[in-house]
């Protein structure tokens, strides 16, 4: 609960910090109102301390709490982010198996368009704030408004998709609420009643199952490219919530002042490719990974590499494939002087054919490979890559 102490002068700062209109001033006294969600907006601005929000942690009746909801990852040119697609599509599966509805969480500024899209994937439900605060993602803004949010409405179980942003916001509003929250996660199921949010732990070296048993909402991020997309879906467009709420920019601490894209112009990025040709420390030569990147280049693929290369400076992070890197699921994933240490293979397996080649028949790469060559990589790849430009007459 929010209480009000004997340091309150009055001033009205809370006032018109509370998003949801929740407080007065009344004899010279901040009053909270009943609408008060818990979302902590006005007690980070109070200049006087004199806002205490206590959360009191305690056996609750969890019935109550309906509903799946996804948050909506909007890209910079509009669109909605495939990895919110891939959890809505996950999202639809347990909110079928719970009988329970599947909500999306949509803010921004003019996203109103993308309801129709979310519908054609499961959401049957979206809760849409549109702000021009909201144009651009902020930490303090997004998470206050969804505190708010999960405070009124009470969902079961919120998803956040683990990229950068998903990484940022979920922590946040975990913290604010009192809740756990899984990070990271690769598999999500429904065990009696409960998500059971799978993970890789210890260095990837076991999968770690874990509930939340006693709070609600159960939250988890979960790794892009790990979930399929579920085929659109025809049906009548989603109902929308729309949320009226006040963001005051003494709210939002962080301003953005330039932005720089830190992507190698011209180079594709590993988690969208179709194609992928990954390289490891066996394929490093002379500092370089050439042979690779004439492979694929040929082939129009992605370059992937091992958490080695990056290691070595052969190349930058955003290649690298695995637990600490990116997970990605290609259509061909070709790997090439790779081991396969369960960090690397973590972030690849789900490729739909995998093609390895290592002069180590007892590689563990081998094991999730498709098609094997045991031999030496500087003899086969550019044959391979002469074979592939002549069949492409390049
Ligand atoms: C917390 C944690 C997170 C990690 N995250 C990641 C991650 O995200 N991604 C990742 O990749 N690793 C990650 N690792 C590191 C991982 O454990 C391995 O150390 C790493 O994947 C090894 O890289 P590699 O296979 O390129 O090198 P190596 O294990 O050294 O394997 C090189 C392979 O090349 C083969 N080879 C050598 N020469 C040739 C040749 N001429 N022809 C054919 N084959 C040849 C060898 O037989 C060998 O199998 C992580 C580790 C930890 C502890």
């Amino acid at each position: 609960m929010l209480e009000v102490t004997e340091d309150c002068t009055g001033c009205g700062i809370c006032v018109k910090t509370c998003p949801f209109g929740a407080i007065l001033v009344v004899d010279g006294k901040a009053v909270v109102q009943d609408n008060c969600t818990l979302c902590s907006a006005c007690v980070q601005v109070c200049p006087f301390d004199a806002l205490v929000l206590e959360r009191k942690v305690e056996e609750k009746d969890l019935s109550g709490f309906r509903g799946v909801w996804v948050f909506i990852e909007v890209e910079d040119n509009g669109t909605v982010r495939s990895a919110s697609l891939e959890l809505l599509s996950k999202g639809h599966e347990l909110a079928k198996e719970l009988d329970e509805e599947l909500c999306a969480i949509l803010l921004g500024d003019g996203v109103h368009n993308l309801t129709g899209e979310l519908g054609r994937y499961g959401a049957t439900k979206v809760y849409l704030v549109e702000k021009p605060e909201l144009a651009e993602y902020n930490t303090d803004a997004f998470a206050t408004v969804i505190v708010g949010l999960i405070t009124k409405y009470g969902p079961s179980i919120v998803l956040y998709p683990a990229t950068h942003i998903g990484r940022d916001l979920a922590p946040r509003i975990a913290a604010t609420i009192q809740v756990g929250l899984t990070a990271d996660c690769t598999g999500l199921s429904i065990v009696d009643g409960k998500l059971l949010q799978t993970r890789p732990a210890f260095g990837g070296n076991i999968m770690a199952d874990i509930l939340s048993a006693n709070h609600r909402p159960q939250m988890a991020t979960v790794r892009p490219n790990v979930m399929p997309v579920m085929d659109p879906i025809d049906g009548p467009d989603p109902m929308i919530v729309f949320e009226d709420v006040t963001i005051d920019p003494g709210l939002i601490r962080v301003k953005v002042i330039e932005r720089t894209r830190m992507d190698e112009p011209g180079v594709k990025k590993i988690d969208e490719a179709d194609i992928i040709v990954s390289g490891g420390r066996g394929a490093v030569q002379d500092g370089k990974l050439e042979m690779i990147e004439e492979l694929a280049a040929v082939m129009g693929a992605a370059v992937g590499c091992s958490r080695a290369v990056v290691d070595m400076g052969v190349k930058p992070k955003s290649h690298q494939v695995g637990q600490s890197g990116k997970t990605v699921s290609p259509k061909l994933y070709l790997v090439s002087g790779v081991s396969g240490a369960i960090q690397h293979l973590v972030g690849m397996k789900s490729s739909d054919i995998i093609i390895a080649i290592n002069n180590d028949p007892n590689a563990p790469i081998f094991t999730v490979a498709k098609y094997g060559v045991v031999g030496d990589l500087f003899e086969i790849l550019p044959k391979l890559t002469e074979a592939i430009r002549a069949e492409k007459g390049l």
